[in-house]
């Protein structure tokens, strides 16, 4: 999926052009404690066509001088995107800064976009052209508030969407990512992977983005992919460390794997922002595996396996499915067990269930436990069938929606975790009336 960034001084309106974009369709969804949705980043679609969008904006620098604030927009933008688009307001008319950014971005070969905001009337319409000074071809005249315009610019920034894509995306090799805050040990667990896994298969660079993720064979043949994530070869940039951006990335990385490995750091134990991260390869329906890193560094005397184990639990409880992994990225200790799990964890997902095989376990769990009342109303389940693989995908028809429980649903998710070895993998149960 390409991605577009926008970029270009506080105040133009880029967080209106971001709502506008996608149509303000960007859910705050929050099923679970500690999951929000990030504002900067957002999936957004035009004529059929899937786009990412961020807003380099949204990443917070402020406590950097304005000017050096633009240049790491537009450097991150250079670093993250496949089409800029550099937004500005004929309000003020060209700035400073704007030269800036523009200088900056006649630096890339990526595409770039320019965008004039509060352009709301003829008259305003007709300043734009002072913006060609920029050195980035045809001004696009566009008025947040007002809406207009943005069909033209969406229309330019599809245009120019790379055509080929050599993404990972299309080959067979498994593919997952460690996903985590900075200083877990992300980058230290992908170069001691690759130096217990040495047959490389490649590298796979991105066409236009920065992307390195490493293709690999173990020793049976499986081919796994490593999805570079988190700024991994981007230590030492200035948002690195921002929150944010790491959110960020770390939503590219899940998208973009089957299996995400949740990496904690023994020595610190949990955060607050570990449980964020966690929650979106959750919602995704993700492979999960947690991986407590650091393991060497950790005084093993007194039954902190059973502890840390039992905090994790205690954190996570909606990823009670997901397998623990105690390793060192610093001495390879149990490292070698990753490939299996992701192995494991991946046929879990790809689980198909005979629907009288799945109707007899569904039949023996209304048994054991009576579906509730309402009213004098009782649920009544008329059967299940498995709709979709990765991950496990379920359709109950019962009588009346509204008569199943959160707590019943959790239930037969459970019978039918039990029966059917979904280990490692979100199991979505879908209720439906059936009239
Ligand atoms: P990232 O930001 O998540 O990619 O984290 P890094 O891989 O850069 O690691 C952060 C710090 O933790 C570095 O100083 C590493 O040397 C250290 N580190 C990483 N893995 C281990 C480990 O298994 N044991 C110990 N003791 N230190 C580690």
């Amino acid at each position: 999926v390409p991605v577009v960034a926008l970029v270009g001084r506080p105040n133009v309106g880029k967080s209106t052009i971001f709502n506008r974009l996608i149509g303000e369709r960007v859910s705050i969804v929050e099923d679970h404690p500690g999951v929000t949705r990030d504002r900067i980043y957002a999936t957004g679609r035009w004529i059929g066509k899937e786009y990412r969008l961020i807003d380099t904006g949204g990443i917070d620098m402020s406590n950097e001088p304005l000017m050096n604030q633009v240049r790491y927009q537009a450097d991150l933008a250079m670093d993250e995107a496949d089409v800029i688009v550099m937004v500005t307001s004929v309000r003020e008319g060209v700035t400073l800064e704007d030269e800036e950014v523009a200088q900056r971005l006649h630096r890339t070969n990526k595409p770039v976009v320019l965008a004039i905001n509060k352009a709301d009337n003829p008259e305003q319409r007709q300043m734009i052209y002072d913006f060609y000074t920029l050195g980035l071809g045809d001004p696009i005249p566009i008025s947040g508030s007002h809406g207009t315009g943005i069909g033209d610019l969406l229309d330019k920034i599809v245009e120019l969407f790379p055509s080929d894509s050599s993404d990972t995306d299309d080959d067979d090799s498994i593919k997952f990512s460690f996903i985590g805050r900075p200083n877990v040990g992300k980058s230290s667990l992908v170069n001691a992977i690759l130096k217990e896994e040495r047959v490389i298969v490649s590298n796979i660079e991105g066409t236009t983005r920065e992307a390195v993720d490493t293709k690999f064979k173990t020793a049976d043949g499986k081919e796994y992919t490593m999805i570079d994530t988190a700024g991994i070869r981007k230590k030492g940039k200035v948002w690195e460390n921002t929150e944010k951006y790491s959110v960020m990335r770390a939503l590219s990385a899940i998208e973009r794997s089957d299996i995400v490995c949740m990496v904690l750091d023994a020595e610190t134990g949990i955060i607050e922002q570990d449980k964020r991260v966690a929650g979106y390869a959750y919602e995704a329906g993700k492979g999960i595996i947690i991986i407590v890193n650091k393991w060497d560094a950790v005084d093993k005397s007194n039954n902190k396996f059973d502890e840390f184990t039992k905090e994790i639990r205690k954190e996570f409880q909606y990823l009670r499915f997901a397998p623990i992994l105690f390793v060192s990225a610093k001495t390879g200790q149990r490292l070698n067990k990753l490939p299996e799990l992701i192995n494991m964890i991946h046929e879990n997902r790809a689980r198909r269930v005979q629907s009288s095989i799945l109707n007899n376990v569904v039949m023996d769990a209304v048994a054991m436990n009576p579906t509730p009342t309402d009213k004098g109303r009782r649920l009544k389940i008329y059967y299940m069938t498995q709709v979709a693989i990765n991950p496990p995908t379920f359709v109950v028809f019962v009588n009346d929606v509204e008569l199943m429980h959160f707590s019943y649903e959790r239930f037969l998710e459970n019978q039918l975790r039990e029966s059917f070895y979904f280990e490692g993998t979100p199991v979505h149960i879908i209720t439906r009336a059936r009239s």
